[in-house]
């Protein structure tokens, strides 16, 4: 069993796979409070559900991606077996985390995506970082900037623990808090190794919205 807030079909607005239709299983429950989260309903709402079920409305939707989210996954400890089996499936699985729990026993052909909590998130410091470690050549490690000094923090974090060299490395500007062309050009100056990445379903509902 997962207690599973929802889960829902849209395109994958971020990381490598961005673009790709997906199913995305959220789960219930956080051990963080971002203050720029805007998934605050995933903190105590869900239902119980057996993985037989969960896996039967995965198949429904007809698509290879999947992407595991919540709320933090890793917090039930379900989710590990379950993206092995959903592995198995050949899905290709995906994992949103903080980082904040462990990913020692992730299956290694899951691609996880660690959202390495800057200062200004609230939730500093909750990087474990063990899982430096555990990251494989697919990891991607993702930094949401609210601000310079973020940008400052995360160069430092990165140019310290080599991620540039290693891994693919992300950077979204907080929603509201810097802009996007703010953002692109802190990282031509500073000769950044990051990867810019924008939320691309904010734009697509957003163009709907206007009825572009
Ligand atoms: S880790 Fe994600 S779900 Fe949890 S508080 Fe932060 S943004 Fe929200």
């Amino acid at each position: 069993m997962l207690k599973i807030n929802e889960i829902f079909y849209s395109i994958q607005g971020e990381t490598s796979y961005v673009g790709y239709p997906t199913v995305f299983v959220r789960t219930t429950a956080c051990n963080l409070r971002c203050t720029y989260c805007d998934t605050k309903y995933s903190y105590y709402e869900g239902e119980f559900q057996s993985l037989d079920l969960i896996l039967k409305t995965i198949e429904s939707h007809k698509t290879q991606f999947v992407c595991i989210t919540g709320g933090e996954p890793l917090l039930q400890k379900n989710v590990i077996p379950f993206m092995a089996t959903l592995c198995d499936q050949n899905y290709k699985v995906s994992l949103e985390t903080s980082g904040s729990k462990s990913i020692e026993n992730v299956d290694p052909r899951v691609k996880t995506i660690l959202d390495v909590k800057t200062p200004d998130s609230g939730a500093a410091n909750s990087f474990l970082m063990s899982n430096i470690n555990f990251a494989t050549s697919s990891t991607e490690f993702k930094f949401v900037i609210c601000s310079e000094a973020d940008l400052e923090w995360s160069e430092n974090f990165c140019r310290q623990h080599n991620l540039f060299e290693k891994f693919m490395v992300l950077y979204s500007p907080s929603y509201g808090q810097v802009s996007e062309l703010w953002l692109a050009e802190k990282i031509l100056q500073k000769k950044s190794s990051a990867r810019l990445q924008l939320q691309l379903h904010k734009y697509i509902w957003s163009a709907e919205t206007r009825g572009v």
